[in-house]
């Protein structure tokens, strides 16, 4: 799923050409996609976006008359494309918008579950669809962290990951996080020292700010993740081979000598224990 960086990136893609000319027609929308009916797409047609911005892993396009937020999650396969007129899209895109000119903004998603979703709001609603967001990941500084490490006592890798805790993290900059700050995926958020804590807010900013530096220059997944999906690979810090463990629904990679002293993680999937 993208993450802060890669959805950071595309709102800066995205911001000036959304804004460059008013909406001629909204849709064709898949049904499953749409997740609103009033205000009808429709709505839309004639108006001008204000630019595109981001709230965690979400983007807005808030219109410039200020009545109407249209809100596009991409969740793990949808992807958002800005396309010139004339530019060749997908036949039958999951969701679709035509500005004068006849260039379009296209959202399409791989595969047949249709997870993506987009809302045509008012900006009270939008406001409330995002009301259960934690505060912003990147900038979010050490004294805020050790609040909300302290107010919950969570393994590191799963409280990066909860949105309404810290809003734009996922499983693969967790990895990358948790490396980078030299801590076990498995520590609890809890027992942290304050130097930890604070190593732990360096890393979040570090990681997320190399990942928007490479996103935004259009670095691929593989230039990318050092340690994210990258089992047996050496360790850039030193050389370990990298490992791997299953935990809740996710997989986490780690370095054993970087980040757990030398210990390999043990599952810890509810089904493992439960046999
Ligand atoms: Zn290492």
């Amino acid at each position: 799923m993208p993450e802060l960086p890669e959805m950071e990136a595309w709102r800066r893609q995205l911001d000036d050409p959304v804004s460059a000319f008013p909406i001629t027609k909204a849709g064709p929308a898949h049904i499953a996609t749409l997740k609103t009916f009033e205000p009808p797409l429709s709505s839309l047609e004639g108006r001008r976006f204000a630019g595109a911005e981001r709230r965690a892993k979400r983007l807005l396009f808030p219109t410039e008359d200020g009545e109407l937020v249209l809100l596009v999650h991409l969740m793990t396969a949808g992807r958002l494309k800005y396309l010139l007129f004339g530019e060749k899209g997908p036949k039958t895109p999951a969701f679709q918008l035509t500005f004068e000119g006849g260039a379009r903004l296209v959202l399409t998603e791989a595969g047949h579950k249709k997870r993506a979703g987009v809302w045509l709001l008012t900006p009270d609603e939008a406001e409330a669809e995002l009301a259960h967001l934690g505060p912003e990941a990147l900038g979010l500084g050490a004294e805020r962290l050790a609040e909300i490490c302290t107010n919950e006592s969570r393994r590191l890798h799963s409280l990066l990951r909860d949105q309404r805790l810290i809003a734009g993290i996922g499983r693969a900059w967790a990895n990358e996080i948790l490396h980078r700050a030299q801590l076990s995926p498995y520590a609890l958020s809890t027992e942290l020292s304050a130097e930890e804590v604070e190593r732990l807010a360096g890393a979040i900013d570090d990681e997320l700010t190399r990942g928007l530096e490479l996103r935004t220059r259009g670095a691929n997944d593989k230039k990318t993740y050092r340690v994210h999906d990258r089992l047996g690979a050496p360790c850039y810090v030193c050389g370990t081979p990298l490992a791997r463990v299953d935990f809740d629904e996710h997989t986490i990679y780690y370095c054993p000598t970087c980040q757990t002293g030398g210990r390999v993680l043990k599952d810890r999937r509810l089904s493992r224990l439960l046999r």
